[in-house]
């Protein structure tokens, strides 16, 4: 039997009011979810071991399958106790803009494809160099994550080097290319490293400039930069949330006519927050800087943006109109990898203009205090605290290797809050990273609790 325009419809607006209904239940219940699911929500994934269908099935129990097996095995990083990595929840307001732009489903790559879209993008890129107080004239594309946004600035950064030199990199690509050096922090993320080796810098070539016992680049013992350099630097080193000195780094750069990037995954919005601001003193002296949304700013993934002080080099870089004509700077596609791509800006924009200045400086502002007040606490509770955090990041351990892994298992097994370990100077440590904006000062209490239990019953074993 045919079904009718109306009918199908119904049942479209039917499945939305169902995902819908089952979105504001999880969201609910984050709070009391085991912020990493149990071994019985894990053996539920076996129900997604299906044979691909010859046929078809039923939307609304696909949808079913989805939150039935799937929401319990999430690990609960929209709810108040993660503190793993830099994840961040998403904010309601993030949330809500994604799931209507879901709706319009636009090709977000010009004004042609999409005049929302590309109107929201220009406004969010606009605010997002106001907000982090870079040079107003740079050029923003909004990518997936800081790892495709690193590949989009060194790109730029390689081919405006070689350009310098007279080689045409469009033309001649690398074959018989004049050497390009890039320095980087011993520390530099894995992602940076990983954009390098994509682009082909080899990772023994890498020149790895020595850092102090924080994690910051000692000016003292910076190697040699010169005009044919790449100097990566970083806003955030992902243990210790510390910061390059950026002011003596960059001065030194722009005398030897080097090109600084900085990795502001979630660092960079320090810069939005007064208390914290000085530590990004000198950035803006920069020539390209990546940071996420998805992170500290609690937008959903993929949320992540590449900004170069010299939008035409990023234009002729990732120009996709057509080759050797020269690209627009206004189009998405022309400043970012993607081609047909989602409108990831919106969101961005929705938090930007929700929260406003002030609001993204409480939020920074916040998590850095109730950072301080865990490495504060922890010592009292007999913990080894690795450093005083910069920012929203804790660093410590527990005792010896095998006691640092068995606390982090403890805690995790508790359901009551989840962090990772992560190794520092050689040895094994825990990370507590605060950056979800539901977290509030009973959820820091109830961590402490459990790191506390954890404890007692670590020490009880061992006597
Ligand atoms: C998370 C992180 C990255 C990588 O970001 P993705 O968005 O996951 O690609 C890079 N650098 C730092 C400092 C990070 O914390």
């Amino acid at each position: 039997m045919q079904r009718t325009a109306t009918e199908e419809q119904q049942d479209e607006l039917q499945l939305q009011r169902d995902a819908e209904a089952r979105a504001a239940r999880y969201i609910s219940s984050v709070a009391e979810m085991p912020v990493f699911p149990d071994a019985a929500a894990r053996r539920q994934l076996a129900r997604f071991d299906e044979p691909l269908p010859d046929g078809k099935g039923s939307a609304k129990n696909t949808l079913a399958l989805l939150d039935e097996a799937g929401s319990p095995a999430t690990t609960v990083s929209n709810g108040p106790r993660y503190f793993g990595f830099v994840i961040g929840a998403t904010l309601p307001v993030a949330a809500a803009a994604q799931r209507l732009a879901s709706a319009w489903d636009q090709c977000a790559s010009s004004q042609k494809n999409s005049p929302v879209a590309d109107k929201i993008e220009k406004v969010a890129a606009k605010w997002l160099l106001e907000i982090l107080d870079l040079p107003r004239e740079s050029g923003v594309a909004f990518g997936t994550s800081a790892t495709a946004s690193t590949l989009v600035c060194l790109s730029v950064a390689r081919r405006e080097l070689l350009g310098k030199r007279g080689w045409d990199f469009d033309s001649m690509g690398l074959q018989g290319a004049p050497e390009i050096k890039v320095v980087v922090s011993e520390l530099a993320h894995i992602t940076v490293l990983k954009a390098l080796r994509i682009l082909g810098f080899g990772q023994t070539r890498l020149i790895k400039a020595p850092v102090d016992s924080d994690g910051r680049i000692d000016p003292a013992r910076l190697p040699a930069l010169d005009a044919q350099t790449i100097l990566c630097l970083q806003a955030g080193e992902v243990n210790t949330g510390s910061f390059d000195p950026f002011l003596p780094l960059i001065e030194r750069a722009k005398k030897a006519g080097a090109w600084v990037h900085v990795d502001g995954a979630f660092g960079l919005w320090a810069r939005a927050a007064p208390a914290k601001r000085g530590l990004t003193s000198g950035i803006e002296g920069a020539d390209s800087w990546i940071t996420d949304g998805h992170k500290w700013l609690n937008t959903p993934y993929d949320g992540a943006a590449s900004i170069c002080r010299d939008r035409d080099a990023m234009a002729a870089a990732m120009n996709s109109d057509a080759v050797y004509s020269t690209a627009s700077t206004e189009s998405q596609k022309n400043l970012g990898i993607e081609f047909s791509r989602s409108a990831r800006g919106v969101p961005i924009w929705a938090v930007l203009r929700t929260l406003g200045r002030a609001g993204v400086a409480e939020l920074i502002e916040r998590h850095c205090s109730m950072a301080a007040r865990i490495a504060k606490a922890l010592p009292d509770l007999g913990f080894e605290l690795l450093c005083e955090p910069a920012l929203n990041q804790v660093l410590f351990r527990y005792g010896t290797e095998a006691q640092t892994r068995e606390l982090q298992q403890l805690v995790e097994r508790s359901g009551k809050a989840w962090f990772g370990g992560t190794v520092w100077n050689g040895e094994p440590a825990l990370r507590i990273s605060v950056s979800s904006w539901r977290t509030s000062d009973q959820d820091i209490d109830i961590l402490l609790n459990t790191l506390q239990a954890a404890r007692d019953n670590l020490d009880r074993r061992s006597q």
